[in-house]
């Protein structure tokens, strides 16, 4: 899969895909990553990317032509046909799993990250297929929107993480926030690992497992629950319809 971001900050992606699991899923080959620095598309002689607002107001605005011509190159280059250019903005619909999972699926994201006070509405209209803000809460730009993003839907495709399962399991999968998890020593600062995980038994664990995603969903995060509790309410009751 390929993303394209185009950024004022082209150095801010390099240190975050350079480590760990986003290094290993480029080597790979599974994810490509490509920068474009929108300002070294500018045909202004100082290469100005900004501007004062119509109207007035505090802040500038991200002039449209070097994003445009940014957009026109990627598109020309790599052959995409109906790109997905997604705008991270406070605006757009908030981030989730469910959206990461789609993306996973894509060949090409061409991600737009703004600066200032954001970018003319004219680029908006002609190339952006869809807005995305990572929550209620507003950045200076959007650089560390796009390596969110870019990371929640790499862990996603196949091969990137070392076993499949260990995003199986994972919060937001299903309906419910993961249970606890505990590691060596058995003991710490007074503090027991739960009896369960170690008898080897794997029905109890998983019961004990199911059971903990349940509380924690329900103390937490009432809106999952009650997702939750009305899908298993819908499987009791079409269990009891076919055995009638
Ligand atoms: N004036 C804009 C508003 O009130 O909606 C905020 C602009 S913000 C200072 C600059 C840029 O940061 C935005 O164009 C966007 O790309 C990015 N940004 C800031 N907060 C964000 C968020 N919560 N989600 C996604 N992108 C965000």
């Amino acid at each position: 899969m390929r993303f394209h971001i185009m950024t004022l900050f082209p150095d801010i992606f390099t240190s975050y895909m350079g480590e760990s699991i986003m290094k290993r899923a480029i080597e790979k080959g599974i994810v490509e990553l490509y920068t474009y620095n929108i300002r070294d598309f500018s045909l202004n002689k100082h290469k100005k990317v900004d501007d004062y607002p119509f109207g007035g107001g505090a802040g500038m605005v991200m002039t449209p032509q070097p994003v445009y011509d940014t957009y026109r190159y990627i598109v020309e280059k790599f052959k995409i046909e109906n790109p997905q250019v997604i705008y991270l903005t406070p605006k757009g619909r908030v981030f989730e799993q469910k959206i990461a999972g789609e993306l996973s699926l894509a060949e090409d994201v061409i991600l737009l990250c703004g600066h200032y006070e954001g970018i003319d509405q004219r680029i908006i209209d002609l190339i952006v297929t869809d807005e995305v803000s990572i929550g209620d809460y507003v950045l200076t730009g959007g650089e560390l929107p796009a390596l969110i993003m870019v990371d929640a839907i790499s862990r996603l495709i196949p091969g990137v993480l070392g076993h499949e399962e260990s995003y199986e399991d994972e919060s937001f999968t299903g309906d419910l926030l993961e249970y606890p998890h505990y590691t060596r020593p058995r003991e710490f600062e007074g503090l027991e690992v739960p009896e369960v995980l170690l008898s080897g038994n794997h029905k109890n664990i998983a019961g004990w497992r199911q059971d903990e995603s349940v509380k924690l969903t329900r103390q937490r995060r009432l809106d999952l629950y009650e997702k939750y509790e009305k899908q298993v309410n819908a499987s009791k009751s079409n269990k009891k319809r076919k055995n009638k």
